[in-house]
């Protein structure tokens, strides 16, 4: 009998990566460009152009679909960045968003560098390539700070959607809900997973906790 690829095996060898970050990557460009029209259309300046600020919108909880995570798991893997210690690193960052207070501040991203600068740019999910605000950068780090973020309605539009057709690609077991949680538990997963043949059911199994765990916090955050 053959032996059965592993997660990694086929988000590399099949291709899924690729096709995945192309997705994302394009995504991000149309509605950053959505964005800039609209800016245009209404004369507001989106401060994230040049935004030099200490980068606050890397410090708050942010979600990613497991489809995101693929991307980012590959480039870990490759740069050998996947260590014990990134690994611990990404369980607590984890742990962390699932139970954030009202405030949503939850401590610098495990991606994000001492210069500021995120290591996984070209792998960043939707929701941070996607992240404007026309308010000043200053409010973003201040307590209380009138923070006016630019809808981006392209993302709901096409994310669910390809959460449920990379889902099926790749086998994984319908779990009454998306495959979607804190970004630090989606990498984890992926991480955890990148090396098991049984994957399906491993990611099925956590993926299950990760999408409860996040629906529990959101309903809690917006009371
Ligand atoms: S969201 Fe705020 S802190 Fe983040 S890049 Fe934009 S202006 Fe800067
Ligand atoms: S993944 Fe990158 S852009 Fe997104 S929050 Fe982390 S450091 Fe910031």
């Amino acid at each position: 009998m053959p032996a059965r690829l592993t997660f990694g095996q086929i988000a590399e060898g099949g291709g899924v990566r690729d096709d995945v970050s192309r997705v994302t990557r394009d995504l991000i460009r149309r509605s950053n460009e959505a964005a800039a029209a609209d800016a245009r259309v209404h004369l507001y300046v989106i401060s994230c152009d040049s935004c030099a600020a200490a980068k606050a919108c890397c410090a708050c909880v942010v979600t990613a679909y497991l489809y995101e995570a693929i991307p980012i798991a590959a480039r870990l893997v490759r740069a050998r960045r996947d260590t014990p210690a990134l690994r611990m690193r990404l369980r607590d960052a984890a742990e962390r968003m699932e139970a954030v207070g009202a405030d949503g501040h939850v401590g610098p991203c495990v991606f994000l560098d001492a210069a500021e600068r995120c290591t996984i740019y070209d792998d960043r999910p939707a929701v941070c390539g996607a992240h404007l605000v026309s308010s000043p950068a200053e409010h973003c780090a201040r307590p209380g700070g009138e923070v006016t973020a630019i809808a981006a309605p392209l993302l709901e539009a096409v994310q669910p959607e390809t959460a449920e057709v990379v889902a099926e690609a790749l086998g994984l077991e319908p779990i009454d809900a998306p495959y979607f949680g804190a970004l630090p538990r989606m990498v984890l997963l992926c991480l955890e997973a990148w090396a098991r043949p049984d994957y399906a059911r491993f990611l099925g199994e956590h993926g299950r906790a990760a999408a409860a765990a996040i629906a529990v916090m959101a309903a809690r955050t917006s009371r």
